[in-house]
């Protein structure tokens, strides 16, 4: 079996935290390729996201919380699937660290390190921040206390027996990597910053810990293999590594991973170095999202500045916020993100281009055809600029150019209302050219099936309620290829009138 698969990943999301709006930016983001894969791609597509379930913070949150780990992570795992679930996120897989058959295939790959070398005993120390699981040099505290600006916890000097796994041995060749391969890591600046980084050497990495419990324990020890180890594997184990090789031929390497860029250092360093020890292809890219920031700052938990998606969805629709978020800013750089942007945004783009563009359209077609398609004709320019419109929207979501995507189908959503207004069907009506309205009607009704088609990916349910409108069978999310043909939209095809997709918001609300 070879490589028949797109296979995109999010970040494993950590169990202590609760779902805000910059997991949802990263886990849309991948939601929007994984369905425009499916629409385009010539074979299967794979969409993994999870949970990363152990570590310490786990095990401190569970006790405060008064139960056991396991039961902890259970119920907080629902979080997670409902925020998903409620933003339409159409993964294909969900793992969680404390899967059984995740388990048994890190430990697998712990041990494989092992015997051939890539893992080797040592003795770990340094200071300790419980809080974000790392080890900070004494030079960078900052009065003592963990350097991290969001954290500054006391930190705890540890000194344990320990497995180290080789990192630095792979310096030179993740160095040729890096040279061979510059669009591997995404955007440029992470790919520089990178590369910065491991010119400056690397050292090798605790991958065991001895005062940690709630993890995957190393065979035939009582110490537990490092919280990060463990989780970064999952891209691998979900695919079926080491067990299944067959599932797993056809998944690796991985097409695409998302991540946020404050873990790129584990994804684009760490990451990969494991996968040259395992004899493993790289993913083909990684990609890190910006942050987003409210009034400056980053997002976060102990900010306590978290905007909920469902604070956001209650206002402005799942819809809304999925285009929002994605027309805003080029992925890949951090954007500053407001109620008001949101509202003006929303209002402009959605309540007043699509969302009147459809309505007017299948009114007038109510009104002068009692909601029957007329006749196709052979189409004129519209016909010739939706497929340029198409290559478009290919070229920049193949190239995660999300914002160039939606641009450009937002061209062809100011031409038909231009098209409403310079064609003026009611004066045509009012002239009784027939011949001339019907052929009016059906490229207005025509251009927004191709509109529902191409919004899709991003708005599946504005798709899905257009496409009923249109009297359509089945569901927008059909292969591009049998869908956007011009003329496809049948005569005779009775539509009705959708409910208003956007209703307009005032701001000023409060999103908080
Ligand atoms: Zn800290």
């Amino acid at each position: 079996m070879t490589k028949d698969t797109f296979y995109l990943t999010t970040p494993l999301y950590y169990t202590n935290s609760t779902p805000h709006v910059g997991h949802a930016y990263s886990t849309i983001a991948a939601d929007i390729l994984a369905r425009y894969h499916r629409v385009t791609g010539s074979g299967r597509t794979h969409f993994l996201t999870g949970t990363d379930e152990h570590g310490p913070k786990v095990a401190d949150a569970a006790a405060a919380a008064g139960k056991a780990p396991k039961e902890f992570v259970d119920e907080v795992v629902q979080r997670w699937q409902t925020a998903w679930r409620e933003l339409d996120i159409s993964y294909d897989q969900f793992i969680r660290t404390t899967d059984p058959e995740h388990e048994a295939a890190v430990q697998a790959i712990f041990v494989r390190l092992r015997d051939q070398g890539d893992i080797v005993p040592g003795t770990y120390q340094g200071w300790y921040c419980r809080n974000d699981e790392t080890f900070w040099p004494e030079t960078k505290l900052v009065e003592g206390r963990c350097p991290n600006p969001e954290c500054g916890r006391p930190v705890e000097w540890i000194s344990e027996d320990a497995w180290f796994f080789r990192l630095s041995r792979y310096r030179d060749v993740l160095v040729d990597h890096y040279n061979a391969y510059p669009d591997w890591v995404r955007p440029a600046s992470a790919y520089n910053e990178m590369a910065s980084l491991l010119r400056g050497g690397l050292e090798d990495l605790c991958v065991s810990r001895a005062s940690v419990t709630w993890g995957i324990p190393i065979p035939g020890e009582s110490k537990t293999i490092y919280v990060w180890f463990d989780a970064i594997c999952n891209y691998i184990t979900a695919a079926g590594f080491p067990h299944d090789m067959e599932r797993f031929a056809r998944l690796w390497p991985a097409d695409v991973h998302l991540i946020g860029k404050e873990i790129l250092r584990f994804h684009t360093i760490i990451w990969p170095a494991l996968l040259i020890a395992l004899d493993l292809p790289l993913p083909r890219l990684v990609f890190a999202n910006g942050w987003i920031t409210m009034e400056g700052q980053k997002i976060s938990k102990s900010l306590g500045n978290v905007v909920r998606p469902a604070d956001l969805t209650e206002r402005f629709g799942v819809d809304g916020v999925r285009y929002a978020l994605f027309a805003q800013a080029p992925f890949g750089v951090d954007f500053s993100f407001s109620e008001e942007s949101l509202t003006r945004r929303y209002n402009a783009d959605l309540a007043n281009d699509l969302g009147n563009l459809v309505q007017r359209v299948l009114a007038m077609l109510g009104r002068y055809r009692k909601g029957v398609v007329p006749a196709a004709t052979s189409g004129d320019e519209l016909n010739v600029a939706f497929a340029g419109t198409v290559q478009r929207v290919r070229a920049a979501l193949d190239d995660l150019d999300f914002r160039g995507a939606l641009a450009a189908i937002w061209e062809r959503v100011g031409a038909l209302n231009l098209y409403v207004e310079q064609a003026k069907p009611w004066a045509i009506a009012k002239d009784g050219d027939d011949a001339l309205l019907d052929e009016t009607l059906y490229n207005l009704c025509e251009g927004i099936r191709w509109i529902a088609a191409l919004v899709y990916p991003f708005m599946p349910r504005t798709a899905a309620a257009i496409w009923q409108a249109l009297g359509q069978t089945g569901t927008p999310g059909q292969m591009w290829e049998t869908t956007l043909h011009w003329g496809g939209l049948a005569a005779g095809t009775q539509t009705s009138l959708p409910p208003v997709l956007f209703p307009r918001r005032e701001s000023g609300a409060g999103v908080a």
